[in-house]
């Protein structure tokens, strides 16, 4: 399968890294193997390491347990970037939601990749037609450190729901929950991602599962309420089983670092994707529609990193 090719090539990258002594480090936060935020951390990085001789910048992009864990893990000074979805990024950089009482000022928006709709597949036996039709359910409902897990929450407090509302809510990492999907031990799986993607793919070849819109009153407020949500689609004939459109609400993956990171590092970690934009927008398929300027003007929502912003001028983008 083409797309399986990608997660090997992913691999491969991984393998490919090696240091010296007087290169500095940068370490990128990603999400589990299986999705995509692995593959836009592994991309940078492979663009960032052709140039070391040069730059010094030495970059890693370790699985990670996702946006949350991302975004704290910079805070914390663990990590120099990560990937984070735009709302928890608006969460973090102003306060609020998850974030009340745990403002990440320092928090800097480097770019905005690709669209993540917020997605529920359901094995087709489970009689799971909407959203409403989890209830009762058992769900898969994102690790703890997911950009899914903590949106999930948002759409539950939205609808008056808890988690108590499903007879299992597991926590089930990426990585393992096609295979609890597959194995009957969950009725449904809630991932917040770009298509297509490894796990939704390992889903639906493994079990026969269909792609649930997640539509009504209370996601329709939530989008307008909330600058950092759209309306979005995942398109069908994307996934076996789901041959129509299905509609759902999202976010937009957005690249993130510290304002403590150093501007020279940040400019050049831009430098090496833009210079070599074709090249990175073929990395993955969820890639193939990014357009520059929307990547510096969409989904950030925390001030941009001076190194970046003076990339962008370069360009004569701002
Ligand atoms: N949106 C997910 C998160 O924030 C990660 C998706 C991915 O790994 O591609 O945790």
């Amino acid at each position: 399968m083409k797309f399986l090719n990608y997660l090997a090539f992913a691999g491969a990258m991984v393998a490919g890294t090696v240091g010296m002594a007087e290169d500095r480090f940068i370490t990128i936060g990603t999400g589990g193997q299986t999705g995509v935020y692995f593959v836009v951390g592994q991309s940078i990085c492979r663009l960032v390491n052709r140039d070391t001789a040069k730059t010094g910048l030495k970059c890693t992009a370790p699985s990670t347990g996702g946006s949350i864990a991302n975004i704290n893990a910079i805070k914390a000074g663990d990590m120099d970037m990560g990937v984070a979805q735009s709302d928890w990024q608006f969460h973090a950089y102003n306060g609020s939601s998850k974030f009340e009482g745990d403002k990440f000022d320092k928090l800097r928006a480097v770019f905005s990749v690709h669209p993540e709709p917020f997605t529920v597949i359901a094995r087709a036996d489970a009689g799971i037609k909407t959203f409403d039709d989890l209830k009762g359910k058992r769900v898969n409902v994102g690790n703890p450190g997911s950009g899914q897990l903590a949106t999930m929450e948002v759409v539950l407090e939205a609808k008056g729901w808890t988690m108590g509302d499903f007879a299992l809510a597991s926590e089930l990492k990426p990585a393992e929950q096609a295979a609890a999907l597959g194995d009957n031990k969950v009725d449904a799986i809630i991932y917040t991602v770009g298509h297509p993607n490894g796990s939704i793919q390992e889903a639906v070849s493994t079990v026969d599962a269909v792609l649930v819109p997640v539509e009504g009153e209370a996601i329709d407020k939530l989008i307008a309420d909330n600058p950092f949500y759209a309306s979005a689609t995942v398109p069908g004939g994307m996934y076996k089983g789901s041959d129509a459109d299905t509609h759902t609400f999202g976010v937009k993956a957005t690249f993130v670092t510290s304002a403590d990171v150093a501007d020279d590092v940040v400019y050049e970690v831009v430098k090496a994707v833009f210079d070599n934009f074709d090249r990175f927008k073929k990395l993955h398929p969820a890639f193939e529609f990014l357009k520059e300027e929307d990547m510096i003007s969409q989904g950030n929502s925390a001030p941009l990193h001076p190194g970046a912003e003076k990339y962008y001028k370069e360009r004569g983008w701002m």
